[in-house]
């Protein structure tokens, strides 16, 4: 039987709690609290509890995040920041925007920023590393952290992929200076629209932030340096506050997904698959992600389309280092050849556990049907 499984389902996001949204919507608006408000302070400690950060601020955009968080941590103009190059241009962009030069570097087989490529690229210039927490995993920090303290780095993550994600019970986001978050809809804890924010454990990092944020005003309204308007609007937050209760279970139906997958395609052999949920006891993921390696990886995608299953290329199908127009010169040889192969099949909350299976049962009708149109 034919069926149609999206790669993600957008207007569900909202179908899901239709009433109670309208509920939030109509609260705020009543009481006009559009900015600032107590649900964005709400959020802001709620976040910060869930994650075991110190603090949480609130901000547009998981772009914008970076960009405050790296100007908190005192990167500008000269300064080199060693990041991923498997990674969304925003990470790279944001280094840019401060006056930084971004330096991308390769991947491992997890997908996640391999420190053996990380450490070749420091040079006297390096002031930062900002690893991406990709897919929803976080890296290995202990090699991340070795190259930081062997160098004297400062470490920040984009972890806008990874808000729950853990490394030896630690959570992305809380290894360095600053963590930045994005609750972009299609985020495992997205709003409906732009939203951001940023963990930290350093008071005067978090300070500097809460100042950047809003036109560089405190408490008194005193303006103390120039700042951005970069806040989470107080709709966006009281949907995340009320999101966050069940996020919890929005991670282990994630993982569910994940292992379902794991148990039906774990036997191909032209398939590479994200780490199992419980492969490594260091790693706890959340899977926004699941992104696989395959062979013979456009027709795969051609053929999962006719049979009604969305798939996506991550980052419209290039690295960072890959656009001709961001004008870098580095070959990084995992990350060229895993752009050639790599797929993210859908894994999201409007997915039955059939739609899982179905997906899984095309993949292996794909191969099946190759392999007996070879030569004998
Ligand atoms: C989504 C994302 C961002 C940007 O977040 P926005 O909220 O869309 O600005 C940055 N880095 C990574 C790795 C992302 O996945």
């Amino acid at each position: 039987m034919q069926r149609s499984v999206p790669f993600f389902n957008y207007p569900s996001l909202f179908k899901q709690e239709e009433d109670k949204f309208v509920e939030i919507f109509r609260d705020i608006g009543r009481r006009g609290a559009y900015i600032a408000q107590k649900e964005l302070a709400d959020f802001e400690v709620e976040l910060a509890k869930f994650a075991g950060a110190k603090y949480a601020i609130g901000v547009a955009d998981g772009t914008d995040a970076i960009i405050i968080a790296l100007k908190a941590a005192g990167v500008g103009p000269g300064d080199e920041v060693i990041v991923a190059s498997h990674t969304m241009v925003a990470t790279a962009s944001s280094v840019a925007f401060v006056g930084g030069t971004p330096v991308p570097v390769d991947c491992g087989p997890d997908h996640m920023m391999d420190p053996t490529s990380a450490a070749k690229a420091v040079t006297k210039k390096t002031k930062a590393i900002m690893p991406t927490q990709l897919n929803g995993r976080t890296c290995n920090m202990d090699a991340i952290g070795k190259i930081v303290a062997d160098n004297n780095l400062i470490l920040l993550e984009d972890a806008a992929q990874a808000l729950g994600s853990k490394f030896k019970g630690r959570d992305a986001g809380t290894f360095g200076v600053a963590g930045t978050i994005s609750f972009y809809p299609a985020k495992t804890l997205g709003c409906f629209g732009d939203g951001g924010a940023i963990l930290s454990n350093d008071e005067a990092v978090n300070r500097e932030m809460r100042l950047l944020r809003d036109h560089g005003r405190d408490e008194s309204g005193e303006v103390v340096r120039w700042g951005l308007n970069s806040r989470l609007d107080n709709f966006q937050a009281a949907i995340l506050l009320h999101k966050l209760k069940t996020y919890p279970q929005v991670i282990a139906r994630r993982r569910k997904i994940a292992s379902i997958y794991q148990e039906l395609l774990g036997g191909l052999t032209q398939l590479q698959l994200p780490p199992a949920p419980d492969s490594d006891e260091r790693h706890f993921d959340i899977y926004q992600n699941y992104e696989i390696e395959a062979e013979k990886r456009n027709d795969l995608k051609k053929f999962l389309a006719e049979n009604g299953i969305g798939t996506l290329i991550q980052w419209g199908g290039k690295a960072v280092h890959q656009w001709k127009g961001l004008g870098f010169k580095v070959s990084l040889p995992y990350t060229e050849k895993m752009f050639e192969r790599c797929l993210m099949l859908p894994l999201n909350m409007s997915m039955s556990d059939d739609e899982v299976a179905y997906v899984a049962e095309k993949i292996r009708s794909f191969y099946s049907a190759f392999q007996r149109s070879l030569p004998k």
